[in-house]
């Protein structure tokens, strides 16, 4: 069998076989945002790591390298979010080949330090190297989190109102910009490109959905709404209904989407790397928790549908009619 008939998540879960030697302490290992273990006895360690590598994840050429070093490091602190933990301490590491030049690399290290001194984080140490030819950089990042306030995927229960601390989608549209190098010639069209290019971790809301009674499940909208969504779905052993016109979608969005021609909610769906955390509340909390989000945040908290006791995984049209989603995200050896 190939990796790629069986996917990224087939290869994880192959690999994952025989990696717990010493289980006692761990909390979760393969499988959620992060990793969680037992460190005293009223806090858990979460250790995490991302790696990005040219030509994969970014092009070097439409990327600045502060750009670069802010968002490897926000994609790292987005999964410490979805764990609704704390980031601490950084490491990173990297690959640099021969043409890069040392004022892109400068750069890169300058955008890692403005958001890690945004959020409080020493960077540790790491490993440079040489590369033949595409630029690497891995970020390893430890964080805490009170035990009893931990956010897991597996932890979502039917009626559990689905949420979403953020837009959804732009970032793929984002991507769009450059792949098909379009210039982002308006506000709007520059944003999105932001929302891509330097996304923002939702520590600060992670902390605060774990800190509430009743938020139960959570995870960083890395893969896209349909493929992460259906991440907590599984974990969860239940299913999930979503509400075609309450998905977040930004004005930004909507105007490219009417530019360019897309539907806006497959869009929201397929998208990824938009880095919002999506989280499940109990119905009897959701409303409240929502409330104060707004006022701490001055932002929305989006309820977009409900958790539900059959494994079905549907979409809901304002007329009524439904529709079945299967996950669209990214998967690394799927993808072509
Ligand atoms: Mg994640």
């Amino acid at each position: 069998m190939s990796l790629k008939e069986i996917g990224e998540f087939g290869f994880i879960k192959k690999i994952s076989r025989g990696c717990l030697i010493r289980p006692d302490t761990i909390v979760k290992a393969i499988g959620d945002d992060a990793a969680a273990f037992r460190s005293d006895p009223e806090q858990l360690t979460l250790m995490t790591t991302d790696l990005l590598v040219e030509r994969i994840h970014f092009l070097r050429a439409a990327i600045s390298g502060f750009d670069l070093g802010y968002k490897a490091l926000a994609v790292n602190l987005s999964d410490i979010a979805a764990m609704g933990g704390t980031a601490r301490e950084a490491f990173v590491s990297i690959a640099i080949p021969d043409d890069c030049q040392l004022d892109y690399l400068d750069d890169i290290y300058d955008g890692i330090k403005d958001l890690a001194a945004e959020f409080d984080i020493n960077i540790l140490g790491g490993d440079t190297t040489r590369s033949k030819i595409d630029l690497i950089i891995n970020i390893v990042i430890q964080g805490i989190v009170p035990d009893k306030e931990i956010l897991c995927r597996d932890a979502a229960r039917p009626s559990d109102v689905i949420c979403s601390t953020g837009f959804l989608g732009d970032s793929k549209a984002g991507l769009h910009l450059i792949l098909n190098q379009i210039a982002a010639d308006t506000q709007g069209l520059k944003s999105l490109l932001k929302a891509h290019n330097r996304p923002q971790p939702h520590l600060r809301e992670g902390r605060f959905l774990a800190r509430q009674p009743g938020v139960h499940a959570a995870i960083d909208t890395s893969d896209g709404l349909s493929s992460d969504l259906g991440h907590i779905a599984q974990e969860s052993q239940a299913g999930a209904r979503l509400y075609a016109d309450k998905i977040p979608i930004s004005p930004n969005l909507k105007d490219f989407c009417a530019r360019f021609d897309f539907d806006p909610v497959k869009y929201a769906l397929s998208g990824g790397e938009d880095y919002t955390l999506l989280c499940t509340i109990a119905f009897e909390h959701a409303e409240e928790i929502a409330h104060d989000f707004e006022k701490k945040f001055k932002r929305t908290l989006f309820a977009i549908g409900e958790i539900t006791a059959d494994k079905q995984f549907t979409l809901i049209y304002p007329d009524g009619k439904t529709k079945p989603i299967t996950p669209t995200g990214w998967d690394h050896f799927k993808a072509k």
